[in-house]
């Protein structure tokens, strides 16, 4: 059963390329902060690690996961299956621990209509300009073009869900958007002033969509 001690969830959705998981990471070295480790289909990138990145499974374990229900929610993402298991988030929240969420929108919207009974504060990244996302991109992709072409569509559709989310972070300068997510985390959960201008952010999709 919830009780005012329990942690609170956290969700950090963008499209790829404006840096959520670096700042999931950034965000899950304060005090009482973990990350959810959420289940993948897709392989493994160089560098990230079994259990702790991901927990890597092939399809058939994916969908008995699905079919006993093991999912908070779960989602098809550049044609590999993600998901994010119930029992491990609802542990975590009970002993107070605020769990993050590195997600996308169909997952972000899957958490909010479950209407649970814990704290819920959803983060939409959003890059400084598409030059900036392109040359992101270009980097974390260079040897593989067409990926970055299709990475850039899909940005112009993901960027539309920016409007479901609590509030909307632009990542100009890493240190500068962390301040900027941990303190509104803050003023959420201790009932303080929040520095925050949707009408700013309106202009600034405007300009991320023209
Ligand atoms: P990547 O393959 O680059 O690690 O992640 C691709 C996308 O899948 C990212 O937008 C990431 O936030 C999203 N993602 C990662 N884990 C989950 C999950 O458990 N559920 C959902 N819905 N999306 C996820």
């Amino acid at each position: 059963m919830p009780t005012a001690n329990d942690g609170v969830m956290i969700i950090l959705s963008s499209p790829s390329g404006a840096g959520k998981t670096t700042l999931v990471r950034m965000l899950s070295q304060q005090p009482n902060f973990e990350i959810s480790v959420s289940h993948t289909t897709r392989q493994p990138r160089k560098n990230e690690i079994q259990n702790k990145d991901y927990y890597f499974v092939n399809e058939i374990e994916f969908k008995r996961l699905i079919k006993n229900e093991e999912f908070l929610e779960y989602a098809k993402v550049f044609n590999n299956l993600y998901g994010t298991t119930r029992t491990p988030v609802i542990d975590k929240l009970n002993k107070g621990k605020n769990v993050l969420f590195d997600i996308d929108w169909q997952g972000a919207d899957q958490i909010k209509n479950k209407k649970l009974d814990y704290k819920l504060i959803t983060f939409y990244i959003l890059p400084p300009s598409k030059n900036v996302l392109f040359e992101r991109l270009s980097d974390r992709h260079m040897d593989d073009k067409s990926l970055v072409e299709e990475r850039m569509n899909q940005f112009s559709r993901d960027v539309l869900h920016w409007i479901n989310y609590d509030y909307v972070v632009i990542n100009d300068e890493l240190n500068n958007c962390f301040k900027k997510i941990s303190n509104l985390i803050d003023a959420e959960i201790n009932n303080g002033s929040k520095d925050y201008d949707i009408e700013f952010i309106r202009k600034h999709v405007e300009k991320l969509t023209f």
